[in-house]
């Protein structure tokens, strides 16, 4: 039998491992839900105003791109198009050699776009150390792991854990206080931020009207890593353009509430080019690389509502095929509901078949998406495209049903032999005993009723 990549993973994951990434979850969809209701009195309203200007964003995009370069431009921000992973890589290389040809430290913030180039691995090669800032991005980097989640990296890990890795690594005495734990990372990451000559960040939205470039944060090291080093690269998908500045509230609010359950993040940062001259800090220069790998395609086909995503997490929080594999069990960057459409979606079903399996159709997904992304129609159509293109193969027990049930004669022969169910040796039976008795047969039989009726 083929078990999907996602099952077969979550059979295999340590408990507490599950435990971890369960009550994290848990909490992340309460937090989520109280935050919302303060946030906005019509939420379905503010949900549906946001789907329509993403709509309008993914419409215009041959208008908007144009409008932002022109307007970074004007802002002193060097603008660069990348059609793939390896062009991005390549530009991104260029730039930090210009800034530091001998190498030397790279500070970087969480981004996703970086993770879905693989861009640590080809600067590291290329002899710089790459620094990331973000608490949970600094553990996943010592710990040589990968992020489990768009907006917790370590919601697969749990406090001792960290505890452990930072003792090994000598930043402290063992300690399991989280106020510790994060002193510590921030007196060894606050050399870090001193000796970069370059800072990477990701983008959260980028305003075609103004050419501004907006960051949100929590920890403070996004501001440290766009504003030390003298050089900050900011990666973004073509997606993430807004028309204008009057449509950053409404994203803010609904962003800070579905990520993480706050009315707003801690930091906001509206960068607006490098530093001037009558200004005392801040880089010197700002580039901003616009990432197509992919996406182009995606606008044109059945996928391209996946492309509103604001990468939010909410949907990975509330699913309970991601809460009971965690992220890693998806083999992609992008996890979770999300990662299940735009993973096939940008490198093409061929490539991650399975994935599209890993749903409950429960739908909850698009409840929560504060951009009404219809993920389960999607999933789908996603499955759709996989069997007719014969790269899946139905399971099993649902061949099995299939050619039963299609026949009278074959349906009355499996009848009769129900009773053995039990007592037979399958391998479509492992796994599914494991959670689940067959049933038996109980009651008249219907057939004899019907035949004898009078
Ligand atoms: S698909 Fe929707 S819920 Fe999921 S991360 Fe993107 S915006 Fe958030």
């Amino acid at each position: 039998m083929k078990i999907p990549s996602v099952e077969k993973f979550s059979r295999d994951l340590a408990t507490e491992t599950v435990e971890s990434v369960r009550s994290a979850s848990v909490a992340k969809v309460d937090a989520r839900s109280n935050a919302l209701k303060i946030a906005f009195d019509d939420l379905e309203g503010a949900r549906t105003q946001a789907a329509q200007i993403k709509d309008y964003v993914l419409d215009n995009l041959p208008n908007l791109l144009p409008q932002l370069e022109l307007k970074c431009r004007l802002n002193g921000i060097e603008v660069h198009w990348a059609k793939n992973a390896s062009s991005a890589r390549k530009t991104i290389l260029e730039i930090c050699k210009a800034a530091a040809p001998e190498g030397g430290s790279i500070v970087k913030a969480k981004s996703m776009a970086t993770e879905e180039i693989h861009l640590n691995k080809h600067l590291i090669k290329n002899g710089y150390e790459v620094v990331e800032t973000d608490l949970g991005e600094y553990v996943v980097q010592i710990d040589d792991d990968t992020p489990s989640h768009i907006v917790t990296p370590i919601i697969h890990k749990n406090r001792k854990q960290v505890a452990k890795s930072f003792e090994r690594e000598g930043l402290g005495p063992y300690t399991e206080v989280p106020s510790e734990l994060a002193m510590q990372a921030r007196h060894h990451l606050r050399e870090k931020f001193r000796e970069a000559k370059i800072g990477i960040s990701g983008v959260n939205f980028a305003v075609a009207e103004s050419g501004r470039i907006v960051l949100v944060e929590n920890e403070g090291n996004n501001r440290l890593s766009t504003t030390a080093p003298d050089v900050h690269i900011a990666v973004m998908g073509l997606e993430k353009v807004l028309p204008s500045e009057t449509d950053l509230p409404l994203f803010l609010r609904l962003l800070a509430g579905s990520a993480t359950g706050q009315q707003m993040t801690t930091y906001i940062h509206m960068i607006s080019g490098p530093r001037r001259k009558d200004e005392m800090d801040g880089p010197k220069e700002v580039h901003l690389v616009i990432l197509d790998n992919g996406r182009s395609k995606v606008l044109n086909g059945p996928y391209k509502e996946i492309l509103r995503c604001i990468r939010c997490g909410a949907c990975l929080n509330v699913c309970p095929v991601y809460r009971q594999a965690s992220g890693h069990a998806y083999n992609n960057v992008y996890s979770g509901p999300l990662g299940a459409v735009l993973g096939p979606a940008l490198e093409g079903v061929e490539k991650l078949p399975d994935l599209a399996k890993a749903s409950t159709l429960c739908g909850s997904c698009e409840e929560v998406c504060p951009v009404k992304i219809p993920i389960p129609r999607m999933l789908l159509q996603l499955r759709e495209e996989a069997n007719r293109k014969g790269l899946v193969k139905e399971m099993i027990p649902w061949s099995m049903f299939s050619v039963g049930s299609t026949s009278g004669f074959r349906w009355r022969l499996g009848l009769k032999m129900l009773p053995l169910a039990p007592i037979a040796k399958h391998p479509a039976k492992s796994g599914w005993e494991e959670f689940k008795d067959l049933p038996t047969k109980e009651g008249r039989d219907f057939r004899k009723w019907w035949n004898g009726r009078s």
